[in-house]
């Protein structure tokens, strides 16, 4: 089944309002011919009323918000609700990446809370799972990234997930420069959609585009992406730099 491939750049705590500006205009210029997947670009909060307005330019690249609250209005200091996300036309959550998981202790409950408040409003879901290098040496690959699909998706419907990617992201690839060979990260691909099939059956999954996340450059996105069931990728460090991000799209898109 044909998948359309979606890049999508986690700039993380990177980029005011007047750095996304000048990196919408120079990857813009870039940007001339025909794509061939979809863009997503993930700003911080501040961020965001800026790029969606950059962006709207008619050429389709969408932004995303990297986190957002679990709950509606009311006494929540420092949190942005996915209303206030909506309103700024924002269109595309990440949630679970392993940064919140690990340093802010984002458990599968609060994340599977986070994806229903998302969903209730409509935005598209980038839902991060992966594992640590501790876990994978253990063999307890296939049964994290189970008990995160799992967990995290109870209550998602399969009409909520043609709206949604999963993005698998190996912890230790993430930041690290070292990537996951094609060959790991095609068996972890295939084992998600396995489990999708499990929970939703062959028509949901065979839908559903998993991307890969950890240390995507633009010298490996091609070997990557030529895999069955890779379907994009989720960039961070690569993605700050308008010209790599653009690479990275280049390399890896069908032609
Ligand atoms: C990420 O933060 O989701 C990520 C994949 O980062 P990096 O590309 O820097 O490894």
């Amino acid at each position: 089944m044909y998948r359309r491939p979606i890049f999508a750049a986690n700039w993380k705590m990177n980029k005011g309002p007047s750095d996304t500006e000048a990196f919408a205009k120079s990857f813009l210029n870039k940007l001339t011919g025909r794509q061939t997947s979809d863009i997503v670009i993930a700003a911080p909060f501040i961020s965001l009323a800026v790029l969606t307005e950059a962006l709207r330019d008619g050429r389709g690249i969408e932004v995303a918000a990297q986190n957002c609250s679990q709950f509606d209005d009311g006494a929540y200091t420092g949190e942005i609700s996915v209303k206030m996300l909506r309103e700024i036309l924002v269109r595309h959550v990440i949630i679970g990446h392993s940064e919140r998981r690990s340093i802010f202790g984002e458990t599968n409950a609060i994340i599977n809370a986070k994806m229903i408040k998302a969903r209730q409003v409509g935005l598209k879901l980038i839902f991060c799972i992966g594992e640590t290098l501790e876990e994978r040496n253990a063999g307890k690959l296939e049964s994290i990234l189970r008990s995160q699909i799992t967990e995290g998706l109870e209550g998602i419907t399969a009409h909520d997930l043609e709206d949604s990617v999963i993005a698998y992201e190996p912890v230790w690839a993430i930041g690290t420069g070292v990537t996951a060979s094609a060959e790991q990260a095609q068996e972890a691909h295939a084992f998600v959609r396995s489990v999708i099939t499990d929970l939703y059956g062959a028509e949901v999954s065979g839908k559903l585009r998993i991307q890969y996340g950890g240390s995507v450059k633009p010298n490996n996105a091609a070997e990557l992406m030529a895999c069955p069931d890779i379907d994009g990728a989720l960039i961070g460090g690569a993605s700050l730099d308008a010209q790599s991000f653009y690479d990275i799209i280049q390399n890896g898109s069908p032609s």
